[in-house]
C-alpha cells in the first residue's frame, strides 16, 4: 500500500488519466477526494473504486474556470476533512488551432482551465500542506508543453506555464517539506486524443513513439502514484516524461 490512509485530491477524475489514477490510488489505500464538473460524470469512477476499496470518496464538483467555486471547494475540504496529503492537478482540455486562427475566447478558456486553475489549486492546497509540514503536489503538464507542436501554441503555452509554476512552487514549498512535481505525458489513449483518425495515429506511433505503442492512462497513473508516495520523498521540482520514448 503506497499511499495508505493518505488524503488524495484528484481533479478531472471522471475519465481518462484522472479516473485511472483514482482507481490505482484506491487500490493503494488512499482516501480520495474526487472532482469533475458534475457528480453524475463521476459515477463510473466511484463504482470502480468501490470494487477495490472500502473508503467512499468525497466528491467536489465545479468548473475549474470558476474561481469562487474552486475556493469554496477547498473551504469544504478544510471543514469536512481538515487535511490534504496529495493534490493531483489533472483536469485539462486540449483545443487545436493554427496561430492565424486563434481566438480570444479559446485562449481564455485554455489558460483558465489548464494554467490558472493549477495556480489556484496549488495555492489553496499548499496552505493546508504547509501547516501539516508535509505534502505532495503533482501537476499534469504535457510533452507539448516541453516540446511544442504545430497547431497547439495555446495548449503548449498553458502546459509550459504549468512547468514554470511547478518549479517555482517547488522552490517555495521545499522548506515546508511539501514537494511539487509535474508529469509530461506523451500520447495517451483518452477522450482528449480520440479525435485523431486511425491513419494519423498509426503514423504517430510509427514515426514518433520509440516504444511503438500509444500510452494507456494507467502508464501515467503509476508515475503519479510514485510521485505521491514516500518512494519519491527526496524528489521535487522535477518534470517526468511519460511518453514511451517520444523525447529522449
Ligand atoms: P480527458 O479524458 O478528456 O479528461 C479530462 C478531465 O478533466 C475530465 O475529468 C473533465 O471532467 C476534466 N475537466 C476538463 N475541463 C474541466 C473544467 N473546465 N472544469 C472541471 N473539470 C474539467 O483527458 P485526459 O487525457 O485524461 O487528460 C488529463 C490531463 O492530462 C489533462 O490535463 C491533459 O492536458 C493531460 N495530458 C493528456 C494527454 C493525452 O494524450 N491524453 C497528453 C498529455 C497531457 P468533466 O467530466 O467535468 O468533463
Amino acid at each position: 500500500m503506497l499511499v495508505d490512509n493518505k488524503i488524495v485530491f484528484i481533479t478531472g477524475a471522471s475519465r481518462g488519466i484522472g479516473q485511472a489514477a483514482a482507481v490505482i490510488f484506491a487500490k493503494h489505500g488512499a482516501r480520495l477526494i474526487l472532482h469533475a464538473r458534475k457528480t453524475k460524470s463521476l459515477q463510473q469512477t466511484i463504482a470502480k473504486i468501490q470494487e477495490v476499496s472500502a473508503f467512499s470518496p468525497f466528491v467536489v464538483t465545479y468548473d475549474v474556470e470558476e474561481y469562487d467555486s474552486l475556493k469554496n471547494a477547498f473551504q469544504l475540504i478544510r471543514k469536512e476533512i481538515g487535511k490534504l496529503d496529495v493534490l493531483i492537478n489533472n483536469a485539462g482540455i486540449m483545443e487545436e488551432s493554427m496561430l492565424g486562427m486563434i481566438r480570444e475566447d479559446m485562449v481564455n478558456r485554455i489558460m483558465q482551465t489548464n494554467l490558472q486553475s493549477v495556480l489556484y489549486h496549488m495555492q489553496f492546497a499548499s496552505r493546508l500542506m504547509m501547516r501539516q509540514k508535509q505534502g505532495s503536489i503533482i501537476n499534469v503538464s504535457s510533452i507539448i508543453g516541453t516540446n511544442g507542436s504545430e497547431g497547439n501554441a495555446v495548449y503548449a503555452a498553458s502546459k509550459a506555464g504549468v512547468i514554470g509554476a511547478t518549479k517555482s512552487a517547488a522552490k517555495e514549498l521545499a522548506p515546508f517539506n511539501v514537494r511539487v512535481n509535474a508529469v509530461a505525458p506523451g500520447f495517451i489513449a483518452t477522450d482528449l486524443t480520440n479525435h485523431y483518425k486511425r491513419g494519423s495515429l498509426e503514423k504517430i506511433v510509427e514515426n514518433n513513439i520509440k516504444m511503438k505503442r500509444i500510452g494507456q492512462p494507467e502508464d501515467v497513473a503509476n508515475v503519479l502514484l510514485f510521485l505521491a508516495s514516500d518512494l519519491s520523498s527526496y524528489v521535487t521540482g522535477q518534470v517526468i516524461g511519460v511518453d514511451g520514448g517520444m523525447v529522449i
